[in-house]
């Protein structure tokens, strides 16, 4: 089976000897706090959530760590619910610029500290960092998105169906391409790779050749 966006990301950095950059965990991350708070999720509600917290991401043994207001929750933002929460979340201005601001201080102090680093999320290219040396747009056929997804919670123990996976890849993709902010787009610049009946390693090569065809050309 083919290779989602993060599988290719981590392997990239790792290929790269490079830090790897999960900005959807940090969503996720606020997602998973306005849940534990019982709140409702709007502008107001989102501004004061994000002023009242202590968003915290490190790296252990090249894996990205978690921390909310002290707490480590790497593990636990891994759910459906959680990935139905961030996208939700996502959509407020307040956390957006919230967590703007936390991406381009971690995008800047890994590159310096690691020698670069791999940034996956919906609007890295396009806003977060929009001068970044290479972008690239990494998209699958929804059937095998589904399937993917579907064996990862399977592999959890969380017990779902195939067609409800894929129906809930299809919302929350609707929800993120509509929003009105930083919608889930292509940025113009960057090259596009649909890893469709690919594999991890070919992914990586592909993404590698467009890295070193551009340096020999420049
Ligand atoms: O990539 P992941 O599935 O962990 O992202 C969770 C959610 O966070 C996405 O559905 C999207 O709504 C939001 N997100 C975003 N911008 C990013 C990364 C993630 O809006 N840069």
């Amino acid at each position: 089976m083919g290779a989602g966006k993060s599988t290719v990301a981590r392997a990239l950095a790792k290929r790269l000897g490079y830090a790897y950059l999960d900005t959807g965990a940090m969503y996720r991350a606020i997602g998973w706090k306005a849940n534990a708070a019982g709140i409702e999720c709007n502008k107001e509600n989102m501004e004061k959530l994000c002023e009242n917290t202590t968003l915290e991401v490190t790296l252990s043994e090249g894996e990205q760590v978690i921390i909310v207001d002290g707490m480590d929750i790497t593990a636990e933002i891994r759910t459906p619910e959680m990935s139905r929460m961030s996208s939700i979340v996502s959509a407020y201005g307040p956390v957006r610029q919230y967590l703007l601001k936390l991406q381009r201080e971690a995008g800047s102090r890994w590159a310096k500290k690691y020698g670069g680093v791999v940034i996956e999320g919906r609007d890295m290219g396009t806003i977060v960092f929009p001068d970044a040396r290479f972008k690239f747009f990494i998209d699958a056929d929804i059937s095998e998105r589904g399937r993917r997804r579907w064996k990862e919670l399977r592999e959890k123990g969380i017990d779902v169906e195939l067609t409800e996976t894929i129906q809930k890849i299809e919302e929350r993709d609707s929800n993120d391409k509509g929003r009105s902010l930083a919608p889930l787009k292509k940025a113009e610049d960057a090259a596009e790779i649909d890893t469709t009946g690919l594999g991890l390693d070919e992914v990586v090569d592909n993404i590698c050749r467009i890295i070193q065809s551009s340096q020999v050309k420049n």
